[in-house]
């Protein structure tokens, strides 16, 4: 064990706790803080997403991280969550969500659909049965 003081944020931390992010060393906080912070990059991690699974041929769920399959099986067993109940349910930030559904989107399987005054996701395919209340 080593303390060692973060670049960053200048906050004393052990050295096993520093980390190297695109170059620059930071602290765990640091480094969480700038992950969470929505990026015009993430654009192309969904791209690159979305052109790996076709160039695999890959269908459904295959290729998805287990994140967001989860996401997936939670949205088509609830037929729709919104997006604080997905919050809940996989204890994520909201625009950890968004980034997770948006990939989910780009690939076809999850889309948001209103219901009421909501915004719910649900599976690609779905479709409102009026008058039937199965949730
Ligand atoms: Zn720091």
């Amino acid at each position: 064990m080593q303390a060692v003081i973060c670049p960053e944020c200048g906050r004393e931390v052990d050295s096993d706790d520093l980390y190297e992010i695109s170059g620059r060393k930071m602290c765990d906080d640091c480094a969480m803080e700038r992950q969470n912070r929505p990026q015009p990059c993430d654009v192309w991690a969904v791209r690159i997403a979305t052109n790996t699974r076709r160039s695999l041929g890959m269908q459904g769920t295959e290729g998805l991280t287990e994140k967001q399959k989860a996401i997936y099986d939670f949205i088509k067993s609830r037929r729709g969550a919104t997006l604080e109940e997905l919050m809940q349910q996989f204890n994520l930030k909201e625009n950890e969500i968004r980034k997770e559904i948006a990939i989910l989107r780009h690939c076809e399987l999850a889309r948001a659909h209103k219901r009421g005054n909501e915004i719910v996701y649900v599976p690609w395919d779905f479709e409102e049965v009026i008058g039937r209340s199965d949730r």
